[in-house]
């Protein structure tokens, strides 16, 4: 059954990713309500109605899915009693077997062994005696990351030595974990993808993404890559929408290893991705409008790339930014050489240094306080080629900064 205009979509969570569908969805004259704990949320803000409860109050999950005709999700950390409780009342999608799987790394890293497609060397760590077998196996450096609620890199140890693993047992508060083998990359890539009610698959074109501090910072598409890296990860993101019967947008996270063209998968999102924002207006249709179009039923849309693209994060850091100081500054304000860097609370990043400019597309998700490390927004640029989009975003992302 279609889900036409002016049918309601429901988002579960309401942060930037459901802002930008819920932006997609009015376009096309949809309704959006929004459930989270948050009230004036970034999704809140746009959307036509949005309740505020707790993930658990089942009975104001009740009262959400009853006002609305299908039910999308923005993140996977969604309670799965909470999606379930939805699902019992209208269509959930993609339904509970993706969330499952993404919430969880342990059980996301069996399902791609299970599937024959090829990931990092793990091990399942419930105790310090597990850490220890792990890392006997597995070898130093290794990663030791919880098995739930981690991303942009929290909850995640680095471990050089076998005798941190007592430290780092104790560090990562003795919670069920995943020990993953350290993979030397050249490059990480990323795919998203869609699927529709009729099984049939549309995927974009590869991304290349590359992070600091562990958090998404830039992103430029097409990735240039051989045709048989993007054929093998097309073929592996089919393999992921079709076993867990994903109606919806999914993203997959790939390493890109130095032996030739070997990829290994590192994570899934049954969701649109950061690294897809580009296809915003890269795209014949956006991740967003993707999402849009699956979860109600109708065909995939054109992925075709209109033009390469890159797209650089803002971060709250830049309401905050700290400059180096010369000499002279030290001296007047007598800091010492140790706290050469000065940092201004109250900083406006410089948007005309932006705005003014015919060809970057500004992006801001509505977030009252900037904190560092926050996602608050992201730039956007188009050029003759993806070199190209990356130095005009990068640059301008600068200009942000610097005021020039
Ligand atoms: P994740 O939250 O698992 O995607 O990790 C965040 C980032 O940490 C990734 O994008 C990589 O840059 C890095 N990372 C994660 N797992 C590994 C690994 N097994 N080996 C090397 N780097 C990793």
């Amino acid at each position: 059954m279609l889900i036409l205009p002016p049918a309601t979509i429901g988002i579960l969570g309401s942060g930037q990713l459901g802002r930008m569908l819920a932006l997609a969805a009015r376009r096309s004259g949809y309704r959006i309500h929004v459930f989270s704990p948050e009230a004036n949320s970034p999704a809140g803000q746009v959307a036509d109605r949005e309740f505020v409860a707790a993930y658990d109050d089942l009975a104001a999950v009740r009262d959400f899915a009853r006002s609305v005709d299908v039910v999308t999700y923005e993140f996977e950390n969604v309670p799965l009693a909470t999606a379930e409780t939805c699902a019992a009342i209208v269509p959930l999608r993609p339904g509970p077997q993706a969330l499952r799987v993404a919430q969880n790394r342990l059980r996301e890293k069996t399902f791609f062994v299970e599937n024959g497609l090829p990931t990092v060397p793990f091990a399942a760590v419930h105790s310090l005696t597990d850490l220890q077998t792990g890392l006997a196996q597995i070898g130093c450096p290794a990663l030791l990351k919880t098995a739930v609620s981690g991303y942009d890199g929290k909850g995640q140890i680095k471990l050089n030595h076998p005798d941190e693993a007592a430290g780092a047992w104790q560090a990562v508060g003795e919670v069920d974990c995943i020990l993953e083998g350290w993979v030397a990359f050249e490059r990480e890539l990323s795919m998203v993808a869609a699927r529709d009610v009729n099984g049939r698959i549309a995927h974009y074109n590869l991304i290349e993404n590359s992070h600091a501090n562990h958090i998404l910072d830039v992103s430029v598409a097409p990735a240039n890559v051989p045709p048989p890296v993007l054929a093998q990860a097309e073929a592996m993101v089919q393999t992921v929408l079709t076993a867990l019967d994903v109606v919806g947008v999914l993203c997959v996270e790939f390493f890109l290893t130095p032996t030739p063209g070997r990829l290994l998968l590192n994570e899934i999102a049954p969701r649109p991705h950061n690294s897809g924002h580009l296809t915003i207006e890269a795209c014949v249709t956006s991740q967003f409008e993707q999402q849009l179009r699956t979860v109600c039923g109708l065909p995939v849309g054109d992925t075709t790339y209109l033009r390469p693209a890159a797209m650089a994060n803002l971060l709250g850091d830049l309401w905050s930014f700290s400059y180096e100081e010369t000499e002279e500054q030290k001296g007047e304000r007598k800091i010492s050489a140790k706290s050469a860097k000065s940092v201004d609370k109250n900083r406006t990043p410089n948007w005309p240094a932006v705005l003014t400019h015919p060809h970057r597309k500004l992006h801001l998700y509505g977030k009252e306080s900037a904190r560092p490390g926050r996602k608050m927004g992201h730039l956007t640029a188009l050029a003759s080629s993806a070199a190209e989009a990356e130095k005009i975003v990068r640059g301008a992302r600068r200009r942000l900064e610097t005021g020039d």
